[in-house]
């Protein structure tokens, strides 16, 4: 085993619904879960069908070329279909793609703290050196000098989260136009949940050749299960990118129900809409606990302080599984400690359920 692959830990991603269920002898009918920042109104009924309609042709191997979604995406996105890369494994595939792409061994990239884990969990094992910046949780923002004071000759990659996970704040424009002015490392925008802000950066691609914004269906698009990502480009990039993407990553279930999602935009808008009005709902009724600090969001999740509550993160998660919810201890995110709770918007039922649950613990 490579020495590097040694020193690794494992990620360890939320908890699904079936361990909970076995480990605390609940029903899983029962369990709220609000641990992965997915669509809780199910997906799309269009791609259900369309799953449904291919999965008499899955003796027969994927598409390679994507051409149809390719395009598909570039309409919903803005862009020309040269400018999009499709991962079958998710946003997290494209992330391994561009480790596969532009790191060398000794490389660096720039993650600012807190923000998504997955960057540095995938490039590590490509022996890139992370330099960490600074994510102000208090004022929730960017601390743009930290950024520019993390570039060096040897940054290849740059991760900007916006909407960031787990803080739930935007990055300004401003900010990552003087980024990419400051660097000729590409910029890698994670839109992962642009559409529960109402704002995104692809008006910046024309300009800057060094920019790459990167999305995922699993959120807004209701099809976690399914692992489709995608990302926006300059052609050029795109094509070296495809180089490296494994060929039949995206399934053919997966390729009928990106495009049946992407064709049915009023499920697309409900969501959000949907997403946004239970937030500001779960927003206004955490603001009531005086023993919680909850933070402004764009996205479909809110970051909680529960130190005032004198229970640890990880306790407290504990608390609400015995109870069925299922929440983000957030212990193992960089540049948080271990007094974070993150919770994903749900339907307002299960908002509600969460709601209760933690008053009879913290209440
Ligand atoms: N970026 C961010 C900020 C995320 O929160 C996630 C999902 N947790 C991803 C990327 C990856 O999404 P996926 O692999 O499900 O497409």
């Amino acid at each position: 085993v490579r020495k590097k692959v040694n020193e690794m830990e494992p990620y360890v991603p939320g908890k699904s619904i079936k361990e909970i269920a076995e480990k605390y002898g609940l029903r899983e009918e029962d369990i709220v879960k609000l641990g992965s920042n997915e669509n809780p109104l199910g997906p799309s009924p269009a791609a259900v069908r369309a799953m449904e309609e291919e999965l008499e042709s899955v003796n027969r191997y994927p598409e390679s070329g994507l051409q149809d979604l390719r395009e598909t995406v570039a309409d919903y996105s803005g862009v020309d279909a040269e400018q999009v890369i499709i991962g079958g494994d998710g946003a997290d595939e494209i992330i391994e793609v561009l480790g596969k792409t532009f790191m060398d061994p000794g490389c660096e990239f720039v993650v600012p703290m807190p923000s998504y884990m997955y960057y540095e969990y995938t490039l590590q094992s490509h022996d890139a050196r992370p330099a960490y910046a600074v994510w102000n949780v208090e004022e929730n923002r960017l601390e743009l000098d930290s950024v520019l004071e993390s570039l060096s000759d040897s940054t290849r990659l740059v991760f900007l989260c916006t909407p960031n996970n787990p803080t739930g704040g935007l990055i300004d424009k401003e900010d990552i136009r003087a980024v990419l002015e400051s660097t000729d490392a590409l910029v890698v925008v994670d839109e992962a949940y642009f559409e529960f802000a109402g704002v995104n950066n692809v008006d910046l691609l024309p300009e800057y050749e060094n920019l790459f914004i990167m999305r995922t269906f699993s959120k807004v698009m209701g099809l976690a299960g399914m692992r489709i990502g995608y990302g926006l480009g300059s052609p050029a990039l795109i094509e070296y990118m495809h180089r490296v993407k494994p060929v039949f990553s995206l399934t053919r279930l997966s390729h009928a129900a990106a495009l049946a999602t992407l064709n049915d935009r009023e499920y697309i808008r409900r969501s959000a809409e949907y997403s946004i009005k239970s937030r500001e709902f779960l927003y206004r009724e955490l603001k009531k606990f005086d023993n919680i600090r909850v933070f402004r969001s764009y996205a479909n999740y809110l970051l909680l302080d529960i130190r005032d509550t004198g229970k640890r993160a990880s306790e407290l998660a504990e608390e609400l599984l015995k109870r069925g919810v299922i929440v983000r201890d957030c212990t193992s995110f960089k540049g948080l400690d271990e007094y974070w709770i993150r919770v994903s918007v749900g339907t307002l039922r299960e908002d509600r359920k969460f709601l209760e649950v933690l008053a009879e613990i913290v209440g």
